[in-house]
């Protein structure tokens, strides 16, 4: 089962969400990945395997400066345990990003219909139907 944390507040984000999805250890996970809000655009960190390796990769998360972010562990179901397919996902302008935990059962119906749409997909995921979905959407479509 994945972990799921997110931060809005004063403080830099990263090390907290780093934190906090290290209390969630205990519920298994393949991969881990954050989103931070650094100076109005979204910066991604993710990573196969344990939560130490990502948070090596960036500093404990200390060079981040954003103050709001969302985090991630995944117990991947729809797609291989990769640094690809690990969440936050994004849509392709890369100003929108999300976690997502479960299985989204008509994912493959709406990834076809988003490709017919001209959306380009990154990951083999189920989750990233729903960043594109809203994405559309929001585009008011
Ligand atoms: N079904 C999603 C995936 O495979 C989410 C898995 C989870 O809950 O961690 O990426």
């Amino acid at each position: 089962m994945c972990g799921i944390i997110g931060f809005i507040g004063g403080e830099q984000a990263a090390p907290i969400l780093l934190g906090g999805l290290k209390k969630l250890e205990y519920r298994g996970y393949d991969s881990a990945g954050i989103a931070i809000l650094e100076d109005g655009k979204i910066e991604i960190a993710k990573s196969k395997g344990r939560l130490e390796i990502l948070s090596d990769k960036i500093e404990g998360g200390r060079s981040f400066f954003g103050t709001v972010g969302i985090g991630h562990t995944r117990w991947a179901t729809h797609g291989e345990p990769s640094r690809i397919n690990a969440h936050p996902h994004t849509n392709s302008a890369g100003d929108l990003a999300i976690v997502h935990n479960g299985i989204i059962e008509n994912y493959m119906h709406l990834r076809e219909w988003l490709s017919k749409k001209g959306v380009q997909f990154v990951s083999d995921t189920d989750t990233e139907v729903i960043v594109h979905l809203i994405d559309y959407y929001l585009k008011d479509n």
